[in-house]
């Protein structure tokens, strides 16, 4: 008989919440520009607003200062963008769409255990004073957590002036946080990592902050972000928000199946590494890597077992490079690529870290004479 398909890649995409596709089913059946004067307008609008109080109640912070955009890309983008042509700091571990809008940033190095080193940071803080600092709330492969309060801190009183930008797309719905107390001018959101709807997300910005206007043309989001808002998207998001941050507490008991998960596989295999382990992770990542296998030959063993993980980011795992998280934190350079993500989340049972195991040691008594070991 076909065993159940496994799903363990939450940090690439969650799947939605059935309640939260019920109510994009019926919003989306419904006309209306949320900028219409009109009753359906005024409804759009109604559902639009709803979702800002949401998400910031998320955060921890007023609604007038969320700007939604299509994801956290778009999000990151908009603000890296702008401080662009001005000294700008970014750690070795962000994502793609940070790295790659930023391309004159200045790496911020990280430890071993894939946390961002705060003594290069201050190292860094003591040239130029920087327009901008970046560094991620929560690694998207590793899940480890990074110090972001001590950063911006660290930063202000180095740099009076400077501005401070989070990546918070992995830590929202995962961890508890508030927007005043990080003490940074943006954060960045994303709404499928959450369990809402793809293609959605936002931007917050603190007041004070320089605006960072990305799209142009219509009035909408304040003149922050231009074009019809996507109503169906924002309100899922906002309900998403909702239910996530009611289940943090039920979220963090994910860590007890993938700590189970990690041991046993240790136990069979001494020579994996579990990347960020002595470090404060979220709850629902793991991220191993298995000398001599590379990371898509694994994948595939898996796939074909109905099992879903991953490399790493899902924005590179169609061609596998070595990871440069791994890189940053100083893997030895045969582990970068042969390294799987296993992300769990809400509709995750114990059986399936069972079945990940019980299949993932299958493939390694295959090939385990095969490892070289170096
Ligand atoms: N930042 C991080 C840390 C991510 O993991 C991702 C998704 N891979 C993004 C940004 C991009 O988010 P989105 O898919 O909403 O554009």
């Amino acid at each position: 008989m076909e065993k159940n398909p496994v799903y363990l890649d939450y940090n690439a995409s969650a799947p939605i919440r059935p309640d939260v596709a019920d109510l994009m089913r019926t919003l989306m059946a419904k006309p209306g520009n949320a900028s219409s004067i009109h009753s359906f307008g005024r409804e759009a609008r109604h559902h639009v607003e709803g979702a800002r109080e949401q998400i910031a109640k998320l955060a921890d912070t007023h609604a007038n200062y969320v700007t939604f955009t299509s994801g956290a890309t778009e999000a990151n983008n908009a603000v890296l963008k702008h401080f662009s042509g001005r000294r700008v700091l970014v750690s070795a571990i962000e994502h793609p769409s940070v790295l790659e809008s930023a391309p004159q940033a200045e790496k911020i190095p990280v430890t071993r255990d894939g946390v961002i080193d705060i003594e290069k940071l201050e190292e860094l803080l003591s040239g130029e004073v920087p327009a901008l600092v970046s560094v991620m709330l929560v690694n998207n492969e590793t899940g480890v957590i990074q110090p972001v309060e001590e950063v911006a801190r660290l930063a202000r009183q180095r740099c009076p002036g400077v501005h401070i930008h989070t990546d918070a797309a992995q830590a929202a719905g995962k961890i508890p946080f508030a927007f005043a107390a990080l003490g940074v001018d943006y954060l960045s959101l994303s709404a499928h990592k959450m369990s809402g709807p793809q293609g959605v997300g936002a931007l917050l910005c603190a007041p004070g902050a320089e605006p960072v206007p990305f799209l142009h043309g219509g009035g909408q989001e304040k003149r922050q972000r231009a074009g019809t808002e996507n109503v169906a998207g924002i309100a899922g998001f906002g309900l998403a928000a909702d239910i996530a941050l009611n289940h943090l507490d039920s979220f963090a008991q994910l860590s007890r199946w993938r700590d189970d998960l990690e041991k046993t596989l240790r136990e069979a295999a001494p020579e994996i590494t579990i990347f960020g382990q002595d470090a404060a992770r979220v709850a629902n990542t793991s991220k191993i890597g298995l000398p001599g296998i590379p990371a898509n030959t694994q994948l595939m063993n898996l796939d074909i077992e109905g099992i879903a993980v991953s490399s790493g980011s899902a924005c590179s795992s169609g061609t596998i490079k070595p990871s440069h998280v791994l890189q940053a934190m100083g893997a030895p350079e045969h582990l970068c690529s042969h390294a799987l993500r296993i992300s769990a989340g809400w509709a995750t049972k114990e059986s399936d870290f069972k079945r990940l195991a019980e299949v993932w040691l299958k493939m390694y008594s295959r090939v385990a004479n095969k490892i070289v070991r170096l």
